[in-house]
Parts: C-alpha cells; structure tokens; sequence
C-alpha cells in the first residue's frame, strides 16, 4: 500500500526531539501561549522574512483575524477562488462580509490576476489569493491592482510554507499571510495550530490581543475577542519541526521532480510550476477526465489518491446563498471535476514513485485505447 500522506514515517524521524520538548511542556505547564510557542513565533517570523508572527490555534483562525484586522466587516467584500478549501471563504463569512469570487488560472489553480478588476466594488476591502497546492499566486499583479484600488492582500497561504514568488517568502508578500499547521500541511501539529505574519506593528498587536480575548493585560479586555490561543505543546512540535522543514520540502520537490519526469511523455497533465514560483507541492495534482475510475482502479493497486477538491465553493449547498450559478467559474468547476492528488509526501520514495507512476501511465494507455483521440 502506498498512502496518500504518511505523518509516521516522519514522526519516527523526530520522536526523539519531540518527546523531550514535550516533557518540557508538561513540567513548565506552560499549556496554552507560553515559551515554547512564543519562540516558535519568533523562529517562524524569521523563516518567512516577517517582523511579526502570531500564533493561534488554527490556519482559520489566522484568516479570521487576518480579516477583522484588514478592517473587514458587515456589507464589506473580500475577493478570492471558488477553487479552494471552503475554510477560505468561512474566514469571510465570520467578519459578516461577502465572498466575492473570481476564477482561477487553469495553468496553476491559483486566482487569475486578469479577472481581478472587474470583481472590485466600491464595498470591496481585500483580496485573499490563496496559494493552493503549494504554489504562489501571481502576487506581481494581484499587489500592483491592490494597491490601485487601496485594498488589502492578505495571503492563505496554509497549503505553502516556504514556498517563494520571485524568490521571496510567501507570507512575507502581502499585508498579512496565514498558515495553517493542521497535521497534514507541510509543517504540520500534533493537534491544530495557525499563524498569522506581516510586518506591521500595529496590526500584529491587535492580532495579539483578539487571539486573547482582546485583553490588554489580564482582564482588560479593550476589544470583543477570541479563544483562539495556540497550545503549548503545538508550539514546542512547531519549533522542533520547523527545523527540518526546508529538508522535507526538498523531499517533497524531488518527489514531484521524479513524477514530472516518470509522466512526461504519458499524455497525462501534470502541475506546472510557474516560472516565479518555488513550489512547495502540498499537493501533487494530475488531470483526468475520467477521475473516479482512475481512484477506484489506483486503490485497487494499493494507491491511496486524493481530490483536492471535489466542489467549488459557488457549487457547495452551504454557499449557495451567495447566488452563484453552475458554469459562472468554468476553469474552477473543471479543475474540481479532474484533478486527482497523487501521494505526497517528503519521505515518499523514488520506488513508490515509479509504482504510482507506472500505475498512472498504464490507465492513460488504456483509456486511449477504447477512445483514441
Ligand atoms: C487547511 C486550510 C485552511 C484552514 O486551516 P485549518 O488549520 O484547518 O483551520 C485554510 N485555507 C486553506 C487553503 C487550507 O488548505
């Protein structure tokens, strides 16, 4: 069996600096905030090329606050893809804003920069591309039009750790970027966890009182916040993992490297990295147009694949109120329809990669056999 992403392999290869750092926790009873998270802020500040990182308890949380900060409430919109996970437009939801949709680029999942203008509205206050799959949106002209039109960028970037435009760290690009560390991204908890980083002073205290009940100091509570503190022992595996995350991303592009080469030539497509981007390959994604038969055929050969994601949000029942309609965003429904993600993972190996691939380039052959085109 070749899974899908496999979080024990990696735990065997850190056990013995996390249960240390854990025991650490547990005898500081520094349970929720404390040390170990504060000097995983201060690492992950400096990973990103950031002034200020704030840690809370989910990548939803960090879009959330994100947003409240970027001024962001009732009768307000805020732009982004359908073709996302649904906790990007929730965030916008929650500041009782409007999730106002553009299509993606087919080329690289992310928000088409030329379709941008024509969404924007005299109540639009954001623009929220999300760095899917582990690729940067095309921020040269998505900050050029922000900043025409004096709106905020905010990046989610929860699926891009360390991934760069023009060499420059994601997070670092817009106003304020967000991460998710749920078990499965690229740098993953032992539970959930968020950050939210920019270089902006102000903004990055006030992130740092609503994650805190907007408490001033203990009991003076200045603003309406939140329960949205990240625990002690997130921050103490955050800090020790992110020491080996530029080696497990490399692990990640030389699996991608390997499965570009393995399907060229297979007629099948497969993700392509812009040329200012450092993809970082969350996710692995081919295309096909006959996706469901192609997963049932995979498992039955012991290859767990995944469907990064089946529903553009528009098409999604608890969205439906935002009135958008079926072929309204045709790269993105398309996109949802065929993309299939191969596993990926930074310690997948090059044999696991050739049968994954072998497997793919077998099912392609055998498709154009019964409808050659
Ligand atoms: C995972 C994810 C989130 C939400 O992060 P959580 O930590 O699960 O709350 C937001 N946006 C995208 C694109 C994600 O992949």
């Amino acid at each position: 069996m070749i899974p899908f992403v496999d979080l024990k392999a990696q735990y065997a290869s850190v056990k013995d600096e996390v249960l240390p750092a854990i025991e650490e926790v547990l005898s500081s009873c520094q349970f929720t905030l404390g040390s170990a998270v504060a000097a995983f802020e201060k690492a992950f500040a400096a990973y990103c090329g950031v002034e200020h990182a704030i840690a809370v308890n989910s990548g939803t949380s960090a879009l959330h606050l994100a947003l409240l900060v970027a001024g962001v409430g009732p009768g307000d919109e805020v732009i982004t893809t359908p073709f996302t996970f649904v906790a990007t437009a929730a965030a916008i939801h929650y500041c009782g804003a409007r999730t106002v949709f553009v299509d993606i680029d087919p080329r690289s999942f992310t928000i088409d920069p030329s379709q941008i203008e024509a969404a924007i509205t005299p109540r639009t206050k954001a623009i929220l591309p999300v760095h899917l799959y582990g690729q940067p949106a095309d921020m040269k002209p998505i900050l050029e039009i922000a900043r025409r039109h004096d709106l905020l960028v905010v990046e989610d970037a929860a699926q891009a750790h360390g991934a760069e435009y023009d060499g420059v760290r994601v997070g670092s690009l817009g106003d304020m970027g967000c991460f998710s560390f749920y078990p499965g991204k690229n740098l993953g908890a032992y539970g959930e966890g968020g950050m939210v980083t920019t270089n902006d002073a102000e903004r990055a205290r006030v992130i740092c009182m609503l994650r805190d009940w907007g408490a001033e100091r203990k009991y003076e509570h200045v603003l309406k916040g939140y329960n949205y503190r990240m625990e002690g022992f997130q921050g103490a595996v955050l800090g020790i993992k992110l020491r080996h995350l530029e080696a497990w991303t490399e692990g990640r592009r030389a699996a991608a490297a390997r499965y570009d080469r393995l399907l060229a030539g297979s007629g099948v497509p497969t993700p392509e990295a812009m040329p200012y981007s450092r993809h970082v390959y969350h996710i692995y994604a081919i295309r096909t147009a006959r996706r469901e038969a192609w997963q049932a055929a995979l498992n039955a050969q012991g290859v767990q694949t995944g469907i990064h994601y089946p529903y553009p949000i528009h098409l999604l029942p608890a969205y439906a109120d935002l009135g958008y309609k079926r072929g309204r965003f045709p790269h993105s429904e398309k996109a949802a329809a065929e993309v299939l993600s191969l596993p990926m993972f930074p310690e997948l190996m090059a044999a696991q990669c050739e049968t994954v691939a072998e497997a793919v380039t077998r099912l392609a052959r055998a498709d154009r056999l019964v409808d050659p085109l």
